[in-house]
């Protein structure tokens, strides 16, 4: 499979009272489980996520499904596990 390159900007995100305004959605800012994402981006002194607004509650159901470091995996038990490592391994090798 061919790879995707991730193109990811907040161009015209406005910061108001309520919070940074992306396409008359407010965002909320990542979390940890987003450390590594190449979709992760800074707006000011925060960063934010504009493939998704409120990566709290992605991350709440399990792992996020646009995450470009982690992915997850069925194992033998049925039990559905976080696999950061095969796609850091994965970039490395430029796959
Ligand atoms: S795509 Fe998912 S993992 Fe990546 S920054 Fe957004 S919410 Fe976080």
């Amino acid at each position: 499979m061919a790879k995707k390159n991730v193109t990811v900007s907040l161009e015209g995100a406005v910061k108001t009272d309520a919070g940074l305004t992306y396409k008359g959605v407010i965002m909320e800012p990542v979390v940890d489980q987003c450390e590594g994402c190449d979709r992760v981006v800074t707006f000011e002194d925060n960063t934010y996520c504009p493939t998704y607004a409120q990566p709290s509650i992605k991350w709440s159901k399990g792992v996020c499904n646009f995450a470009t470091h982690a992915r997850a995996e069925v194992d033998k038990t049925g039990k559905v596990k976080v696999n950061p490592l095969k796609a850091s391994k994965r970039a490395a090798r430029g796959r």
